[in-house]
């Protein structure tokens, strides 16, 4: 069941994890402020008007002190991807608002009740009033719903396509990866993959939504069949089955997988630079990188996929921001290969932007504050394929609880971006 109001647990868990989780100086006053909410329970049967709420606000980061006061403050993180250009996405209770204002902080309203948007996307999902479309791609969909989906594509192409199971998850479900090739002698083999982080639901839906165009598409889109023909393709819509179920069930903002059920980060989980910047060693943060690298099934899987199938183009589909970044995360030394990334991500942005004219920007790796022990770097430097993270829709607005009717859109740009990747190769 969906609960509206916070529980003391999850408050105490909150408060736990500001405390031990970020890679800031610890702010005891922050603490105690969390503590006192968790304390006064009476705080939380107060009417809506009064009581607390979590609201997202956008800080833009022209001054690092600003958005490093905010981060303090902040109960979540939504922002990716950290870089000196790009805002800070956090979530806060609502009345630690005036204390950024009396520190002088600039902040935008993303969202100004983060529960009552999950709390009407859950309505929306589980009322038997409410029309179901009849458009499969008109709505989210859960991980059973995702498994079936694929099988079905699996049955209408049997020569072109399978589904098979490439490992299990820490709760075992199965991976599942529905492969796509022709018939051509040489093929690119190609991986793309989404929902690492649980709560990024369009990712699960455009790369399932990839994998159908694909199968569907072959017979009378040219420029699909040539794609087809020419490429080994491994789609994994759900590489975090646990932690998107997790969300499903009513906590929409879990982002990790459910390891203990205090979850690891899958994309701190690699083994390139482990343990470094960007990355957590407590097990409350959002960015839990585990207790060793391929600690975690999930992660394992996808290493071993990538290996035994040699994979030489991968792109990793998260959200939200509408950016295109690529190797290195973890360092600002940029790869022998910059030049090569830039050009072939320019590539991939444009042809995005062609779908509907909604720009993804490309963010050059340099730019970006280390995170370390992601899969692209993973994919990168040690499988030594040309990997790139894509954030999809949207670039700010209600951040991971996006419209089902922009499913379609956005699968339309990652189709562009996948197809844009592969035409950038030589056969
Ligand atoms: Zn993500």
């Amino acid at each position: 069941m969906y609960t509206r109001i916070l529980s003391r647990r999850d408050l105490i868990g909150r408060a736990r994890a500001h405390y031990l989780g970020r890679n800031h100086t610890v702010r005891w006053s922050a603490l105690v402020a969390l503590s006192v909410v968790v304390c006064t329970s009476a705080v939380l049967l107060l009417p809506s008007t009064t009581a607390k709420t979590r609201v997202a606000i956008r800080v833009p980061c022209e001054q690092p002190a600003a958005c490093a006061f905010a981060e303090s403050l902040a109960v979540d993180v939504w922002s990716e991807e950290r870089a000196p250009g790009l805002p800070l996405d956090v979530v806060v209770m609502n009345d630690a608002l005036h204390r950024l204002d009396a520190a002088g902080v600039a902040w935008q309203m993303l969202v100004p009740d983060i529960d009552a948007v999950a709390k009407a996307e859950w309505d929306r999902l589980h009322d038997p009033a409410v029309a179901r479309p009849a458009d499969w791609f008109g709505e989210y969909r859960d991980f059973g719903a995702i498994s079936a989906h694929l099988r079905e594509l699996a049955e209408l192409a049997p020569d072109r396509a399978s589904l098979q199971a490439i490992g299990g998850s820490v709760e075992g479900r199965p991976l599942w990866a529905l492969r796509i090739r022709g018939h051509a002698a040489n093929p690119k083999r190609m991986l793309i993959d989404g929902t690492q982080h649980a709560r990024e639901w369009i990712a699960a839906m455009v790369t399932t939504c990839v994998a159908d165009r694909l199968v569907r598409g072959y017979d009378r889109d040219p420029a699909i069949r040539a794609f087809v023909d020419r490429t080994d393709l491994w789609v994994v819509p759900v590489v975090n089955p646990d932690g998107y179920q997790h969300s499903w069930a009513g906590n929409r903002y879990w982002r990790k997988n459910r390891r203990n059920r205090i979850g690891v980060d899958l994309n701190r989980n690699f083994s390139v630079a482990w343990g470094g910047a960007g990355s957590s060693r407590f097990e409350r943060s959002e960015t839990y990188r585990g207790e060793y690298a391929f600690s975690e099934p999930e992660s394992s899987a996808l290493r071993d996929l990538a290996k035994r199938e040699h994979i030489a183009l991968h792109v990793d589909f998260h959200a939200y921001g509408q950016l295109v970044l690529y190797p290195w995360n973890y360092t600002s030394t940029p790869t022998k290969d910059r030049d090569r990334f830039r050009a072939v991500g320019d590539r991939i942005a444009s042809a995005m932007f062609a779908a509907h004219e909604t720009r993804y920007a490309l963010i050059n790796g340099i730019e970006l504050y280390a995170a370390a022990g992601t899969m692209t770097d993973w994919m990168y430097g040690e499988a030594d394929a040309m990997s790139f993270t894509i954030e999809l829709r949207p670039k700010g607005g209600s951040g991971f609880v996006l419209p089902p009717e922009q499913i379609r859109p956005t699968c339309d740009e990652g189709l562009a971006a996948v197809l844009a990747l592969r035409s950038a190769q030589p056969d």
